[in-house]
């Protein structure tokens, strides 16, 4: 499957050395009986996939490509910002997802051929496959928010993608003085966690409510609405008083260019200097789906419901945030669930058999406090080329709900994160 050309043959890591000998083909079978399954991106979506499709059937030849050899989650990032987690408990290795039998190759993909069936790392390695599976996530749009450049965002950070910006905005908060203002500006819809802008300015205002009590916390959006808005209103007037503001599109919250030099957020009708400002912008897929020719103009991968198959290139998959899945939120939830959907259906395609029609769940929880938890639920099916939620199947958390709910779905939150992530990465 790799090519043997490749400039950097120990390129690639196999998992010979720590596999059990029972996810290995057996003796006498082709080693490539099962087919070639690359992924590329080893996240929620990627990693889980590779697992789940070694799992279904042992025959199937599976690489992972993934451009880190640490992955660093972006659930319970928000803790890490407010001061309530360290970074360590978010890093992850792919140790025992080489130990089933998934051959690692860390590099960048940087390119890939739907003709010859091949993906090329950045140092030259080609990889074959008969099916190819995208994982990447998302960019950030940086042509879509004036004055937001990547050395602009070493002063107002994103902390979309977890890592080092985590830690800047969370260095950013500690050295605030009291009394200063966090600006947030959420983007339009669609955009990984549509929760997480309203859960990352909720756990600030705990750490300001504690640490710097004359500081407020600033949210501009795009957006009239948002994921769980009455809950988290509600939650906010209750812990934080009026120290979260949150003001909406129709009342001039869009944000319409930055100023890193002031960190001075501009809007139709207005201009916000703060102390810090938390830019999240507008998001993409991510590169490789647009250099596979899989993304359209809406800049994210429109799929089959079904197989998750892209409708613009044949035997290209695309999970996780970087589709298009109708209903579904961008959520690590969702991509754990579209990832075993992917799998199974590509075992049955690999296997020449029909893949059944899935109904993939997502549950996104959110931190209002670290004792107070909210969340939202659905089942989803395949209608008409895209996934919709099926009827009175899910359900949001209750309105005024006494403390010991919201503590429970706090802890419901923390048990999420083990299982997942114990499950892709343990
Ligand atoms: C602040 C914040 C809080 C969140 N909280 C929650 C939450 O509580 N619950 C929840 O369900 N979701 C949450 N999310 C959303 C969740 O993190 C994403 O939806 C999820 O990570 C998507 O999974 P994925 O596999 O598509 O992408 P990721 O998990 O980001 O994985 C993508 C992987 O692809 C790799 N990659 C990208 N391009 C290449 C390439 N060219 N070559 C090789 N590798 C590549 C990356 O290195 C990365 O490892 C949160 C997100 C944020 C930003």
């Amino acid at each position: 499957m790799i090519d043997k050309r490749s400039s950097r043959r120990d390129f690639i890591r196999t998992a010979a050395a720590g596999a059990s000998a029972a996810l290995f083909p057996l003796p006498g079978l082709a080693q490539n009986a099962g087919g070639r399954v690359v992924v590329v991106g080893g996240g929620f979506a990627g990693a889980t996939c590779a697992r789940a499709l070694k799992r279904l059937d042992p025959r199937i030849n599976v690489t992972l490509v993934e451009a880190s050899s640490t992955f660093t989650a972006c659930p319970f990032s928000n803790d890490v910002i407010a001061v309530q987690r360290d970074i360590a408990a978010q890093r992850f290795d792919y140790k025992k997802v080489a130990a089933d039998g998934v051959t690692m190759a860390f590099g960048t993909a940087s390119g890939a051929d739907p003709q010859a069936r091949t993906v090329t790392l950045a140092d030259g390695t080609r990889i074959s496959y008969d099916r190819l599976v995208l994982a990447p996530a998302v960019d950030i749009r940086w042509d879509a928010l004036p004055g937001y450049t990547e050395s602009a965002a070493e002063i107002m950070p994103h902390a979309w993608k977890a890592g080092e910006q985590t830690l800047l905005l969370r260095r950013q908060l500690e050295a605030m003085v009291d009394g200063g203002l966090v600006v947030i500006s959420a983007p339009a819809n669609p955009y990984r966690c549509p929760p997480g802008p309203y859960e990352r300015a909720s756990l600030i205002a705990y750490y300001l409510k504690i640490k710097k009590p004359r500081s407020k916390v600033l949210v501009l959006d795009a957006k009239d609405a948002f994921s769980k808005q009455r809950l988290f209103q509600d939650a906010w007037k209750e812990l934080y008083g009026d120290r979260i503001e949150w003001v909406s599109l129709s009342n001039g919250g869009k944000v319409t260019s930055v100023e890193p030099a002031t960190k001075t957020f501009v809007t139709d009708f207005d201009r916000h200097t703060a102390a810090i400002g938390n830019v999240i912008p507008p998001q993409k897929a991510a590169r490789i789906a647009e250099v596979a020719g899989v993304t359209d103009r809406t800049g994210w991968c429109p799929v089959d419901p079904v197989t998750f198959e892209s409708k613009q290139q044949a035997n290209i998959h695309v999970i996780g945030d970087a589709a298009i899945m109708g209903a579904m939120p961008k959520s690590a939830f969702s991509a754990n669930s579209q990832a075993k959907v992917c799998a199974a259906a590509l075992a049955k395609l690999l296997a020449g058999q029909k893949p059944e029609e899935p109904r993939p769940i997502n549950t996104c929880y959110s931190l209002v406090a670290p004792d107070y938890g909210i969340s939202v639920a659905a089942v989803y099916r395949p209608k008409d080329g895209i996934l919709v939620e099926v009827e009175n199947a899910g359900g949001v958390s209750p309105l005024n709900a006494p403390q010991s709910v919201r503590e429970q779905e706090a802890k419901f939150a923390d048990g999420w994160f083990n299982t997942i992530t114990a499950e892709v990465f343990g």
